[in-house]
């Protein structure tokens, strides 16, 4: 080589490599522009003296530091989100179309302002979007006749809901009055097993009741589930017929006001048959143990008032009064032996029925049925983080959820740091190691392949559907 084109290739790479440290300059103090003062002028620091590592990398040579919300917000929608196989479970399809195109989303952004009707046209555009805003909240609404984004300059009966998944909304708060442990916001291990109770009652019953076979149950992020039913048939009930749905599985009736909640049939339906058998399984370990809800005298007048005869809830209250330490599973068998022995041939069958009618009230899904019934309701979308806890909303397994904890589930923190490490231990002993996704890194990897072999569930019966109809027209 001459020196002259020596000279110029020195002179090219030169430019190179200004122009890539420009790139990645102004990428990355954009990125420092969203953090605090102080981290600002630690991240600025440690970009100075390495500018081709990441801010997230040059994070955790300082030990502890531990970016803020909004940052691993940032870090989670750029890393982890996974958009690709989300916009093919939206979509249905791997090629998209009007179902992705026409979908409502909503952010709730960090000044809790909420921006409904938001749509795009393809994945990349909602990751743009996503990864900009950086929203504390997604929520999925319905599949529209129109893009939601043109909807004010639509006419209002060109803008219609067309489909959207069959949901369901489960929520700890809706159990306060039974719940003995925490109220609010706060759940442990004890209380989080009305989710596991309600998850296999649900489940079961839509597969064996409505035949529907697509369900995904989600994690709401702080004391909750979601339900998203995907079957075809599913996702094109109106809401009359999902009202219908809502009364078949609807046992709890009344809100915090009303005693008795539960009123069973003389001839009790195969159904509810089914669940008296889940709840049976779980009544003593969750009511009697966990919860001990017979436990002092304002938690046992809950129950007593179930029970439609004074004179027994007295006889009871007066026992149990006279021995008041006594644990719960014995005073249940009080409760129950007082009933068969108690002579009311009137009332009998309704004292006798008392009995299941309290295990129902307790451990039977409290729904919240607007979400249910209202094509258009919006709700969260899985995967996306709970602000408070920073846990992210991943999928369980209904033949396993006994086994979910859901404090157990990562956390952004916990991911940024799994990041991070392996990040780091990869480039210090060989430089790069192929992955596909940077979830294959971290505790999220169990999760999504759950989702992945969900959504690829969904698309076989799709290919399959769509081979049959054309083999059909290919006989005719
Ligand atoms: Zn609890």
């Amino acid at each position: 080589m001459s020196l002259q084109s020596e000279n110029d290739a020195q002179t090219s790479l030169m430019e190179e490599i200004e122009e890539m440290e420009e790139i990645v300059e102004t990428e990355e103090l954009e990125d420092i522009e969203d953090t605090e003062k102080n981290t600002k002028e630690e991240l600025e620091a440690d970009f100075w003296r390495n500018p081709s590592r990441t801010i997230l990398q040059a994070g955790h040579e300082s030990q502890d530091f531990i970016p803020d919300t909004s940052e691993l917000l940032r870090f989670f929608y750029t890393k982890l989100f996974p958009y690709k196989i989300y916009a093919e479970w939206l979509n249905y399809s791997k090629e998209i179309d009007k179902k992705f195109i026409n979908r409502e989303f909503s952010f709730q952004l960090s000044n809790e302002a909420v921006i409904r009707h938001l749509s795009f046209n393809n994945p990349d555009e909602l990751k743009a979007e996503i990864v900009k805003q950086c929203p504390l909240k997604i929520d999925i609404g319905a599949v529209y006749s129109a893009k939601p984004k043109d909807k004010r300059s639509l006419r209002p009966s060109a803008y219609k809901p067309v489909e959207k998944e069959l949901v369901f909304d489960i929520d700890l708060t809706d159990y306060d009055d039974i719940r003995t442990c925490y109220k609010g916001g706060d759940i442990c291990l004890k209380c989080w097993q009305f989710m596991t109770v309600a998850i296999k009652i649900l489940d079961v019953a839509l597969r064996e009741d409505f035949g529907f076979k697509h369900l995904l149950w989600i994690y709401s992020g702080r004391r909750g589930v979601h339900c998203w039913i995907c079957d075809e048939r599913a996702r094109k009930l109106n809401n009359d017929e999902r009202k219908a749905i809502v009364s078949y599985l609807e046992v709890i009736k009344g809100g915090a006001q009303q005693h008795k909640k539960v009123y069973l049939y003389k001839n009790m339906h195969s159904s509810l048959k089914r669940s008296l058998v889940i709840i049976e399984d779980y009544f003593e370990q969750i009511v009697l143990e966990d919860q001990d809800v017979l436990k002092d005298e304002q938690n046992w007048t809950k129950v007593l008032n179930c029970i439609p005869d004074e004179g027994l809830r007295k006889e009871l209250n007066k026992k149990w009064l006279q021995l008041p330490l006594k644990p719960s599973i014995d005073k249940w068998h009080d409760l129950k032996s007082e009933i068969s022995h108690y002579k009311n041939k009137k009332n009998q069958w309704r004292l006798d029925s008392s009995i299941s009618e309290i295990m129902f009230q307790y451990l039977y899904p409290r729904l919240d049925d607007k979400v249910t019934t209202q094509i258009n309701h919006l709700l969260k979308s899985p995967f996306c983080v709970h602000p408070k806890t920073e846990r992210v909303c991943v999928p369980i397994s209904p033949d396993n959820c006994e086994n979910f904890d859901p404090l157990k589930v990562p956390t952004l923190t916990t991911l940024y740091r799994q990041l991070n490490e392996t990040n780091n231990t990869a480039s210090d002993k060989s430089g790069t190691k192929r992955i596909h996704h940077e979830y294959e890194k971290c505790s999220l990897k169990s999760y999504m392949k759950y989702f992945e072999n969900f959504v690829e569930g969904i698309m076989k019966e799709i290919r399959e559907k769509n081979r049959e109809a054309s083999e059909m027209s290919m006989e005719f």
